[in-house]
């Protein structure tokens, strides 16, 4: 027998909001991983304290949300190929005596999508250009993605954006600064809501976009995990589009962050079902 657990976390400020905790050791409970997850409330000048004591007590690895995607870099021994790209790092994971920093945000997505559709040579637009969407664009353009139309209220995350789609991918990127009552584009494949719009409480906010112009047939994915059925997933729906929801991002990236620390394979279903217990969905 053994009392000495490996152990992984999460730094972030606002830790408490943060469901990942449960939904992780809901599956190492199930796997019978001996392995704990322990959510940590860190606050950005103590950061590099974290991920000391991190490699002092031997973590096998951590995820790093809210406001530490960036900073956490400084503090890693290296960087995963679309890590280095988006120049965000969410879950860094132990390779050796090394730290190595990846984004499991956008493979999350990627993951969750590919189960409807692979965005190979397919025609992308995406609402957005935060932390979100840059994770997901990056992982599209990896994916090879033949274009990412990026519509955004704001020019000034848009820009650089797409220009880093433009520069380090062979995506064809471009910018369009949302207009009321926006049309998708005839011959769009996939449609993606990377914006906030939707989130709970707003459980009715719609994209400001022409839902006539959605057509049967085109994958519409939205980041929202809560609630899963967004406004945007049930207008998508009844326009018989195939809808993937938020939900499947944020456990594809428990799935993929426990596959980079312990290398099991585990079952999503486990963690669904302990987030739709969270969000009572
Ligand atoms: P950011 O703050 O970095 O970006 C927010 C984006 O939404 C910006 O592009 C912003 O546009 C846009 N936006 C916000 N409100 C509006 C509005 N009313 N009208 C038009 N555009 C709007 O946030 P993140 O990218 O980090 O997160 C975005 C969402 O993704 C969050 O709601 C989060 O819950 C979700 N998410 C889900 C994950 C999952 O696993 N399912 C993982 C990570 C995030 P502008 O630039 O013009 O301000």
């Amino acid at each position: 027998m053994s009392f000495l657990s490996q152990l992984v976390g999460s730094f972030s400020q606002g830790a408490a909001d943060n469901p990942t905790v449960a939904m992780v050791e809901a599956a190492f409970r199930h796997h019978g991983i001996d392995c704990r997850y322990i959510n940590c409330e860190v606050p950005p000048d103590r950061l590099g304290d974290a991920v000391r004591g991190a490699r002092a007590m031997g973590w096998i690895g951590f995820n790093c949300s809210i406001p530490h995607k960036v900073t956490v870099i400084e503090h890693l021994d290296g960087l995963g190929e679309s890590a280095r790209i988006m120049g965000a790092v969410n879950c860094a994971v132990r390779r050796g005596d090394s730290f190595i920093g990846e984004n499991t945000d956008g493979k999350g997505f990627l993951k969750s999508l590919s189960e409807v559709t692979d965005p190979r040579d397919k025609n992308i637009v995406m609402f957005g250009a935060g932390g979100a969407a840059r994770a997901i664009a990056v992982e599209l353009a990896l994916a090879g993605a033949a274009g990412i139309t990026v519509v955004n209220r704001g020019r000034e995350r848009g820009e650089p954006l797409v220009a880093l789609l433009n520069r380090e991918t062979k995506t064809r990127a471009a910018l369009v600064a949302w207009p009321p009552n926006f049309r998708i584009p005839t011959g769009t494949d996939i449609v993606v809501n990377a914006t906030s719009i939707g989130l709970y409480p707003d459980l009715d906010a719609r994209l400001n976009l022409d839902v006539e112009s959605f057509a049967p047939g085109m994958v519409v994915a939205d980041v929202i995990a809560n609630p899963p059925r967004t406004r945007l997933i049930r207008d998508a729906e009844a326009r018989g589009c195939k809808a993937v929801d938020g939900l499947g991002m944020l456990i594809n990236q428990g799935v993929i962050g426990i596959k980079y620390w312990t290398g099991v394979d585990v079952d999503p279903s486990v963690m669904r079902a302990k987030l739709v217990e969270i969000f009572g969905v």
